[in-house]
């Protein structure tokens, strides 16, 4: 199979060929038929994420967010077929620790990573474990690529939103970057009928959230994070009652902490790069003064699938209105330098793969 490989750290990934690995008893193949290229592969091919103990060994295969049709199953696996269409989360879990046994499988403690502990998704095909748990089958008018994006980023910002934000039908939400994340987040908050503010330092973003939902956007180049703060309150009535870090920085965590009005959930659903490797600032005592809540959002619980697959179906939702991009597996270090640039809107997606 041709698969996109990492030799070197922001150098250019080269195309090879490899063998398809063979399934496990508990396991599938799966035909990629579309694979979204995250920031969190960014993160790794900026060399991030080792404060978190991801030291990605090198050749590495990244990509983490795929949908495909499962091609061969192995001799222990129930309910996936040959021939389903699947998408499979970013977090492969094994089924029986016990985060996972509590349905909680986001936090698996034997978790596989796509590029860490085996070869991701930037492939024309994936090898998976635990298939009957990791492989989720899409109803029928779910594509493939709507797929890809149920991968990691939209089911990411849709647990942040709707589980750990616990956002209610007339609220504000506010969401910082306006990135795959973001404008993910900005969609389903619509959805949920909140009212959502949308912020970023890039225009043309910023119109993206506005055709998603956000009855309000604020540019804030140029603007500290306190400054930021305030203008959401201004818009908002006095401020956010969910406030989104969907990009994983210092100033954006500050400024989505700033628009909280009293009793706020700030939820942090972005990973911080090498500047400040997950060690940011937390004005505790506007915390205990406000009553505020600073909680951690990661991926999507397995059980979870079946909601926001509905909402899907039913075009409640729409990830693949955000696919602005369709490109080759030749293409990735194009698009990763443009992210490092901040130049790509919504999500890239890798549907050429011969
Ligand atoms: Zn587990
Ligand atoms: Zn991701």
């Amino acid at each position: 199979m041709r698969v996109a490989q990492m030799t070197a750290f922001r150098k250019p990934f080269q195309v090879v060929e490899l063998p398809v690995a063979a399934p496990r008893a508990d396991g599938a193949v799966i035909r990629v038929e579309a694979s979204g290229v995250c920031r969190s592969d960014w993160h790794f091919w900026n060399h991030d994420l080792a404060w978190l103990g991801m030291n990605l060994a090198l050749p590495a295969n990244t990509g983490h967010e795929v949908g495909g049709v499962v091609e061969e199953v192995g001799r222990d696996v129930r309910s996936i077929k040959v021939g389903d269409r699947v998408t499979v989360p970013f977090h492969e879990s094994d089924g029986t620790c016990p985060h996972c046994r509590a349905g909680l499988q986001n936090l698996c403690d034997n978790v596989i990573t796509p590029g860490v502990q085996r070869l991701g998704g930037w492939a024309q095909y994936v090898t998976v474990t635990a298939a009957d748990l990791n492989c989720i089958k899409l109803p029928e008018p779910v594509d493939t690529l709507s797929a890809a994006a149920l991968g990691c980023r939209f089911m990411t910002a849709y647990h942040a939103v709707i589980d750990r934000g616990a956002i209610e039908p007339g609220e504000w939400t506010a969401v910082h970057g306006c990135g795959g994340v973001g404008l993910s987040a900005v969609q389903i908050a619509a959805a949920a009928d909140s009212l959502v503010v949308a912020v970023d330092v890039e225009e043309r973003k910023l119109a993206k959230a506005r055709e998603e939902g956000a009855v309000a956007t604020i540019n804030a180049r140029g603007l500290t994070p306190e400054q930021v703060g305030q203008v959401v309150k201004d818009a908002t009535g006095g401020g956010a009652h969910v406030s989104v870090d969907a990009l994983g920085r210092g100033f954006t965590f500050h400024q989505s902490f700033n628009s909280l009005r009293k009793r706020g959930r700030h939820v942090q659903a972005g990973i911080t790069s090498q500047e400040e490797s997950g060690q940011v600032s937390l004005p505790l005592d506007l915390l205990t003064v406000m009553k505020l809540q600073v909680v951690g959002s990661l991926g999507n619980p397995h059980p979870k699938y079946a909601e926001l697959l509905e909402l899907v179906a039913r075009q409640k939702l729409h990830p693949a209105r955000l696919v602005t991009r369709q490109i080759s597996l030749d293409d990735v270090t194009d698009t990763l330098e443009r992210m490092t640039r901040f130049d790509t809107v919504g999500f890239e997606v890798i549907t050429r793969f011969s």
